[in-house]
């Protein structure tokens, strides 16, 4: 039986993708937009620009949360 072997696992698991998950508020300096974004998104905005308006985007635009 490895059921509980594998519980200990899974909440191994959640609690590095809770890390994973971390979170930014990101503030466009140019039309203001505000939204919550995970890494994944705040990467892409840093590299394509606001989905809003086009601006730059810079680091110092995303605050953790
Ligand atoms: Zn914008």
């Amino acid at each position: 039986m490895t059921l509980q072997s594998e519980g200990v696992d899974l909440g191994r698991s959640v609690v590095s993708k809770v890390e994973m998950a971390q979170k930014y508020r990101f503030a466009c300096p140019t039309c203001e937009e505000r939204v919550i974004v995970d890494r994944d998104v705040r990467d892409k905005l840093l590299t394509q620009g606001c989905v809003v308006c086009s601006a730059s985007v810079y680091p110092n635009c995303f605050e953790p949360v």
